[in-house]
């Protein structure tokens, strides 16, 4: 077995735990970061084709309200540009007719990342020494020792992979999930584990669809791509578009629970032929359709994570606690933050929190 010894461990290489990554690496501190996918980003996810990355996970930002991911889209060297929305909108009724409406400008403005929400995470890397970073490294135990923990990587029940001892730990990743999938020795409170377990993971019960096409034939008959439905499988559809030169996209979510998305063929085809019935054809003939469900994804959701969440819910520390173990181990993840937990941007405060937080204890 396996025993490596490190300073800091982060769990989770999505934003939130690249973004501790990239901060401790800017003080030169030692540390490893474990991340249970084969692949950075969590949340964030964009499929490439010819060059074009396509938004699985999130698409925008609000630069007027979002002042961390707006200075990191700066120091990346990240080029953004704003949500497409000329045009007017198009609404479904529950019988199936479609009507056209006002065009709706969103307010904060959204933007987009060229290149992708991917590019942000591809751009941190670029800052982070290599030989910190695994992938394939799920853990399913943290131990507290009597000076840091001990963490085990692998499937508790099967086999054990390797272990890392650390003296301090940033968990970076959705308080909900690791509560539900990781043993913690001892036990944590009853009031943390509630606390953690009764936080949703924003977005974990979501299905993302995204089409591409040569042509924008949408905004050829004045439409911005924007629609919403009371009938489904689509909840609201949105340009999905490049910046510039193509391709063209429509994007969006499916708004049936996640208990009812088992037959992606039947939803596909009932996706596309939405999509013509509010823009026409040839919306039922996309170059590449791409779906997501992300309520199927065991490093996203758990079992708590199916039911539709209808409200953005108010996020804050697990039981208000921002560490626990006399400062061995720190909460970071989104779902963490004081301030826009659930968003981009809230994984970057949880983050910028928790490496603050080390020095402290
Ligand atoms: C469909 C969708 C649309 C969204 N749209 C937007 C948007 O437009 N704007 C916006 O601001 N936000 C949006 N969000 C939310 C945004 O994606 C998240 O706030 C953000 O990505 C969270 O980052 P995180 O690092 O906190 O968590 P995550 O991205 O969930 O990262 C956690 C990481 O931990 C890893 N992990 C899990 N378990 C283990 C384990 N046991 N061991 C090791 N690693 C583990 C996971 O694989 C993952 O990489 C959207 C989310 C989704 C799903």
């Amino acid at each position: 077995m396996v025993m490596e010894e490190t300073e800091i461990l982060i769990i989770g290489g999505g934003l939130s735990g690249l973004y501790a990554a990239y901060l401790l690496s800017r003080q030169k501190k030692s540390f490893t970061l474990l991340e249970a996918r084969p692949r950075f980003g969590g949340r964030i996810l964009s499929k490439e084709h010819n060059s074009y990355f396509s938004d699985l996970g999130p698409s925008w930002y609000w630069p007027e309200i979002n002042p961390k991911i707006l200075q990191l889209v700066q120091t990346l060297r990240l080029e953004g540009f704003q949500q497409f929305e000329n045009g007017l909108g198009r609404f479904q009724y529950f019988d199936g007719s479609v009507a056209s409406v006002r065009g709706y400008t969103t307010v904060p403005a959204s933007w987009r990342i060229s290149g992708g929400m991917i590019s942000m995470v591809t751009q941190l890397l670029e800052y982070i020494p290599e030989k910190a970073l695994r992938l394939r490294h799920p853990v399913c135990e943290i131990r507290k020792e009597s000076s840091g923990a001990l963490v085990s990587v692998g499937e508790l029940e099967k086999e054990i992979q390797c272990r890392f001892k650390a003296r301090k730990i940033i968990l970076a990743m959705p308080p909900r999930l690791a509560a539900a999938t990781i043993l913690f020795t001892p036990d944590l409170s009853f009031h943390l584990t509630q606390a953690m377990l009764g936080t949703a993971t924003w977005m974990a019960g979501q299905a993302k669809f995204y089409a591409l096409y040569n042509d924008p034939f949408w905004r050829r008959h004045g439409f911005s791509g924007q629609a919403f439905s009371q009938k489904g499988p689509l909840g609201e559809i949105h340009d999905g578009s490049a910046d510039k030169n193509g391709p063209y996209g429509l994007t969006g979510f499916i708004n049936i629970p996640a208990a009812q998305r088992n037959h992606e063929e039947a939803l596909t085809e009932a996706i596309l032929s939405q999509i013509e019935a509010v823009y026409g054809k040839p919306a039922d003939q996309p170059v590449l359709f791409y779906y997501q469900d992300w309520a199927r994804e065991p490093y996203t959701a758990t079992q708590f994570d199916q039911p539709p969440m209808r409200e953005h819910p108010d996020y804050h520390p697990p039981a208000g606690q921002t560490a626990i173990w006399d400062g061995v181990l720190h909460f970071a993840g989104s779902e963490t933050a004081d301030q826009y937990g659930g968003y981009l941007e809230g994984a970057l405060s949880s983050a910028q929190r928790a490496v603050m937080n080390l020095s402290k204890y």
